[in-house]
């Protein structure tokens, strides 16, 4: 029996995102540390609150300052989505999602739950709002591949006491059956804090420890990660599986079981494997 798993772009088994919540004065000093070492985030941003000039939120005008990075919902003014009836949570992700997109000429389709509070409802409002993944806030200490989108439990925090270790297995293993995603979140005004893990030296030293090893980790958004992943499920195999058909815009990588290469199914094309 052949089998086969998934390798991100240029066959890489692994894969690296960010994701940092609230849109905060202090995100523009953790964008500088993450765009030295070519880290790749998700900007979770409330728009109903980034207009209040409140709690040291950027406004929605300093928010080019994201260039490069995604940005993501959380919610017009920071609700608790599965404590507010259907109508006014429905409201909270439209408009949020709604007035991101007006002001930052961007589409948005990524969501982080805010308070990570979320049920069966509030997945099938971010659904029907076109919103294609959300963050939760529950460390699984695992890498990997979320099973439902709209169910995305990151790693750890980036304070997590196991952090280093984490970052430490995850570069070291090289997987032969499944890929790896490493998955970091947080606040970046929790840098300010100063305290043990939640200071700017400790956000400097892990950027720079899971940075620099572009031959084997991909550092994506959030979406790009979704994407890629969406995109990969589209391939079509032939019976005896030698046949492989890469029907989507993007250029996909599978692995075979056990073998250190990868081969690149061309968007567009069939390739026998
Ligand atoms: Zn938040």
């Amino acid at each position: 029996m052949l089998r086969f798993f998934m390798r991100f772009p240029e066959g890489r088994k692994k894969a690296f995102t960010l994701s940092y919540d609230d849109g905060v004065k202090s995100d523009i000093r953790f964008l500088e540390i993450i765009n030295k070492y070519g880290l790749k985030s998700t900007f979770n941003l409330n728009a109903g609150i980034a207009k209040t000039n409140q709690f040291n939120r950027l406004s929605l005008d300093e928010c080019s300052c994201y260039e490069g990075h995604e940005i993501a919902t959380h919610g017009y003014t920071h609700p608790f989505l599965s404590h507010l009836p259907p109508e006014v949570a429905t409201y909270e992700i439209a408009r949020d999602r709604m007035e991101l997109e007006e002001n930052l000429g961007r589409i948005i389709r990524g969501h982080a739950y805010a308070n990570g509070a979320y049920d069966e409802k509030s997945k099938e409002i971010l659904k029907n709002t076109g919103i294609e993944y959300a963050r939760g806030v529950k460390s699984t200490h695992n890498f990997s591949i979320p099973k439902d989108f709209l169910e995305w439990q990151p790693t750890c925090h980036h304070s997590d006491e196991k952090l280093f270790d984490l970052i430490k297995e995850f570069l070291v293993w090289s997987p032969s059956g499944e890929s790896l995603l490493f998955y970091l979140w947080g606040h970046t005004y929790e840098f300010d804090s100063g305290k043990e893990r939640n200071n700017w030296e400790h956000a400097d030293e892990f950027c720079s420890k899971i940075a620099g090893h572009e031959d084997t980790v991909w550092y994506a958004t959030n979406i790009e990660i979704c994407d890629y992943i969406n995109a990969y499920k589209q391939l079509r195999f032939s019976m005896n599986a030698r046949l492989v058909y890469n029907p989507t815009c993007t250029d996909l990588w599978i692995g075979p079981y056990a073998s250190e290469e990868s081969v690149k199914i061309p968007k567009g094309e069939t390739v026998r494997i």
